[in-house]
């Protein structure tokens, strides 16, 4: 039973009203449902708009011809129906058979009931259904769950989760995202069930926990929910209470690092980075004569654990390489000198580079005090890097005024000899002391050339 009707206005794309349109035409109910409800509602303009119908998939693609019709979901019940270049996705009302391994139903059941297609839906807030004339129905509890911030499982929190795991992740990342307190029971059941999250694919784990890492919200739940986190990232275990017995840090390694996230844009590769970056604290302990804790070696060891911890996720090449790269690199000194801007320039490229500043000034942030000085350090290597690209300083071999050509022309012998000199060449440029000047560099080359031949 319809528990509320709410009327909101909303101004849909016009493709959506098409489909929608096109669909009661023939006779079908259809209606706006899923995530694109819930954000309306939170005053946020959906990415995509999902459509369920009561329409067989073969109705729907009566409806629209077989050209408009991409069969993306068929078993599921899915046709994407292209409108006007707009790709809507329609799916079949359908309940879900029972689920033997915690991820996939073992047989989806359509059926004519908005009722019973809600009520398969995984949060209340996520189990709303607009018409395209603003009208919004809530058989869950939903309306009432957005109001409250409350995020809460459709039916038994147990059941939902052991019958897809996911949606353990799913609940922390809206919980993150929106900051959505979660009600009492589908918060126990998360913790009750986590172990389940063994069972899931590596793919949709780091598709929920990426972007409950960038989540406005993610500190709290990172926090409150660890225990869920490391049964697939068991190695952040070590981290929660390990002191650092240095007059640096003033939190322990868990709660440094979760200052450092909130510290740092919400961006995948930094959250990540930053996540990870002092993830072998605990493994290069030490202290020394005075009770003073230090962490030999913890930069590289923790980039090859991240390295290892983000191939078991299938993370992407690229993503997994610059955390790494950000890891290994984050207590590297960064003196605000231009040679060292344009050294680091060279080495890191731009791109990484700024993501670096970014990562350390985190970082620092979350140690005490006694560190802030550092701060000042990398605004000036900032300051210091807008500079050389502003003024397009030459920072790479490609960017010489001359090139290894020009040197043998000069008489200088191929081979070992021109290589030295264009390092040289570039080393004096960097520092400052060399003009990038075709005239300047052939003349300084000569002078090289005989210095190193004679
Ligand atoms: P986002 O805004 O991040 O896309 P969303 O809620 O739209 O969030 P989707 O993955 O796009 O998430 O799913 C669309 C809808 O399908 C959800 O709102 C929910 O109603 C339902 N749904 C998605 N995944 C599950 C699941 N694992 N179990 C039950 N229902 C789900
Ligand atoms: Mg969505």
């Amino acid at each position: 039973m319809c528990r509320q009707t709410i009327q909101v206005p909303y101004d849909f794309p016009g493709q959506v009203i098409s489909v929608i349109s096109a669909l009661e035409w023939h006779g079908h109910e259809a209606y706006v449902v899923g995530g694109a409800v819930r954000d309306i509602l939170l005053g946020k303009r959906p990415e995509d708009y999902d459509v369920a119908t009561s329409a067989t998939p073969e109705e729907v693609m009566a409806v629209f011809g077989k050209k408009a019709c991409h069969p993306t979901g068929i078993a599921h019940g899915t046709v994407t129906v292209v409108e006007d270049k707009f790709p809507v996705e329609v799916t079949t009302f359908r309940v879900d058979g029972d689920y033997a391994d915690s991820r996939h139903p073992d047989e989806v059941t359509f059926t004519r009931s908005l009722e019973e297609d809600v009520k398969r839906r995984d949060f209340t807030i996520n189990a709303l259904a607009m018409k395209t004339d603003g009208t919004i129905m809530d058989y869950c509890g939903g309306i009432e769950d957005l109001r409250n911030r409350k995020l809460r499982a459709v039916g038994d929190p147990g059941v939902r989760f052991e019958e897809d795991a996911l949606r353990i992740l799913r609940a922390l990342r809206f919980a993150s995202e929106h900051g959505f307190a979660i009600e009492a029971s589908t918060a126990r059941e998360i913790m009750a069930k986590r172990g389940l999250l063994a069972k899931l694919s590596s793919e949709r784990i780091w598709k929920e926990f990426s972007k409950l890492l960038c989540g406005m919200y993610c500190v709290p739940i990172l926090r409150k929910y660890f225990d869920v986190f490391t049964v697939f990232i068991p190695e952040i275990a070590p981290m929660r209470g390990f002191e650092q017995h240095n007059p640096h840090h003033i939190y322990d390694v868990w709660e440094h690092t979760l200052a450092a996230v909130m510290y740092v844009r919400n961006e995948p590769i930094l959250r990540t980075a930053i996540l990870l970056h002092d993830v072998a604290k605990p493994e290069c302990f030490s202290m020394d004569e005075d009770g003073v804790g230090h962490f030999l070696g913890h930069q590289k060891m923790g980039a090859d654990m991240a390295d290892g911890i983000l191939r078991r996720l299938k993370v992407d090449t690229k993503m997994r390489e610059t955390v790494v790269m950000l890891i290994k690199a984050h207590d590297i000194t960064l003196e605000p000198r231009l040679r060292i801007v344009r050294r680091r320039l060279a080495q890191y490229g731009e791109e990484t580079l700024r993501m670096l500043l970014e990562v350390k000034r985190a970082d620092i942030a979350a140690h005490s005090v006694k560190s802030a000085y550092r701060l000042k350090e990398i605004a000036d290597f900032e300051e210091l890097l807008d500079r050389t690209i502003r003024e397009d300083l030459c920072c790479s071999f490609s960017a010489m005024a001359v090139n290894g050509n020009d040197l043998i022309e000069l008489g200088i012998a191929p081979g070992k000899l021109v290589g030295r000199i264009k390092k040289q060449l570039l080393d004096e440029i960097m520092d400052g002391a060399l003009p990038n000047e075709r005239e300047a560099l052939l003349r300084r080359a000569k002078e090289l050339a005989d210095k190193y031949t004679c």
